[in-house]
């Protein structure tokens, strides 16, 4: 039996067959260069496309090779979630884009430092080869949240990343819905360090993040990971009060002092709409809270396996539940 893996790659993968043949490559190259037994784990997350034959056919002439096929898409964090649950490396798990945005071959850097001492080496992206926009938003998103959030969350790290066991264990662990890695990765604490890496762009293809599910991971960062937002709401509220107070001070003193009735239906009207605004907002803070608590509530499982074939044998979802 394979289970003596000491590394495990986790690869979530979704309607990526255009770069299943590099993958299967610069993979082979690198498990046969390794100095220690490693198995990569391939997440197929409810691709349309030749993924899941590609990984079939992979995994069944390889037992390095393990393929696991959720039953629809699930997204991406949730992708890699059920990979890192899969894993069996002893020593670590290492957190790769199916796209080769990310350089598998960093992985020897990334060993050295764990055998230095470090729990989590993830990697920092120097230079993102990518739309204008996209980094203006990542940049922005990394830097709010070193200002108002509750982790450290280290500015242009993404998913990539060696995991210890340790820390891959306790990630597991962890019952959060609404997952964001990186920010779940952070909160775990331990020894952790950053490698500056240039960010390829993609093998082939395009991007599979549309721009909300970019918005929701943002979310999922802020929400999750800092008690900002609420907090902003009383501050506001409380800001409010005051310009309220001040002003019907000064509208006293003008009646009273100088005589004036003060007119101002527009005024009125714009403060209104102001503070509707506010409010509706405000709500939608809250609401965003509230969300994570419903879906906390749900219990739901975070991902559902349709199959896996492991040790080139076919294994059905179902076998696998507790
Ligand atoms: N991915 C996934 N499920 C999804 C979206 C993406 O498993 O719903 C995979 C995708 O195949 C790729 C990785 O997650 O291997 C990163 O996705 P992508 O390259 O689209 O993100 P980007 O690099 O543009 O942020
Ligand atoms: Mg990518």
């Amino acid at each position: 039996m394979q289970n003596a893996f000491q590394l495990s790659f986790v690869v979530p993968l979704y309607n990526e067959a255009q770069n299943m043949p590099e993958l299967k490559t610069r993979m082979q190259s690198l498990l046969a260069s390794l100095p220690m037994p490693a198995e990569l784990v391939l997440v197929d997350d409810g691709s349309t496309d030749q993924t899941p034959q590609l990984m079939s056919n992979w995994a069944l002439e390889d037992a390095r090779i393990q393929a696991v096929f959720l039953s629809r898409n699930h997204g991406h964090q949730l992708a890699i979630t059920a990979g890192l649950k899969m894993a069996n490396g002893k020593f670590a798990v290492m957190i790769l884009d199916g796209d080769l945005q990310d350089a598998p071959e960093l992985i020897h850097a990334f060993v050295q430092k764990m055998q230095e001492g470090y729990e989590v080496v993830y990697g920092i992206r120097t230079n993102r080869k990518e739309p204008w926009y996209k980094r203006l938003a990542y940049y922005s998103f990394y830097r709010i949240m070193q200002q108002f959030g509750n982790i450290q969350l280290p500015p242009d790290s993404g998913d990539f990343a060696l995991l210890s066991r340790k820390v891959v264990d306790y990630l597991n662990l962890l019952p959060e819905q609404n997952r964001y890695l990186r920010g779940m990765r952070a909160w775990i604490g331990f020894k952790q360090i950053g490698i500056p890496y240039e960010r390829n762009e993609r093998f082939a293809g395009s991007s599979k993040y549309t721009f909300k599910r970019l918005l929701d991971l943002a979310y999922s960062g802020l929400f999750n990971f800092s008690t900002f937002p609420i907090k902003f709401i009383t501050r506001l509220g409380i800001a409010s009060i005051l310009v309220s107070l001040f002003y019907l001070v000064y509208v006293l003193i003008e009646k009273f002092v100088y005589g004036n009735v003060p007119t101002g239906f527009t005024a009125l009207l714009m403060a209104i709409i102001l503070f509707s605004g506010v409010q509706l907002i405000s709500l939608g803070i809250i609401g965003e809270y509230v969300l994570r608590i419903h879906q906390q509530s749900q219990g739901r499982p975070l991902f559902i396996i349709d199959k896996v074939i492991k040790d080139q044998s076919l294994i059905n979802g179902q076998e696998l539940l507790p």
